[in-house]
């Protein structure tokens, strides 16, 4: 699996080291990605962590590529897990439909909880704190 930083940033991000350092999220997801590619039997190929004004994550199904939001770092472990889950589970299945509810369900029966607990708060909210 690939760290790869986002090529839209305007400061380049080559080491691991790095990348964790900039974004906390970048951190944590490789465990959870390996811990998931084995539970579900699929291989992420990179993950990506950048900022997304719509999007919590999304994934590539054929490159097998996973995005995530760089906000993720703000929110609890568990949410981060959720996306990580979610994006992965759409390598079985691209859609949202039954049979995506259905393998989430199997594998994380809290999901909705944490899907409504990100969807509170907006996207890329910032404190400018005047
Ligand atoms: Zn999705």
């Amino acid at each position: 699996m690939a760290i790869v930083s986002d090529p839209d940033l305007s400061f380049a991000v080559s080491s691991l080291t790095i990348t964790i350092f900039v974004f906390p999220s970048a951190a944590a997801a490789p465990p959870l990605i390996q811990a998931w590619e084995v539970r579900l039997a699929v291989t992420v190929s990179g993950f990506y962590v950048r900022k997304m004004k719509t999007l919590w994550g999304s994934c590539n199904p054929r490159a097998r590529t996973i995005r995530l939001n760089t906000e993720l770092a703000k929110k609890p472990r568990a949410c981060l897990e959720y996306i990580v889950l979610h994006e992965m589970v759409h390598l079985l299945e691209p859609s949202h439909g039954p049979k995506f509810r259905v393998l989430m369900d199997q594998h994380m029966p809290a999901w909705r909880e944490k899907r409504q607990e990100l969807n509170r708060l907006p996207i890329g909210h910032e404190d400018w704190g005047y």
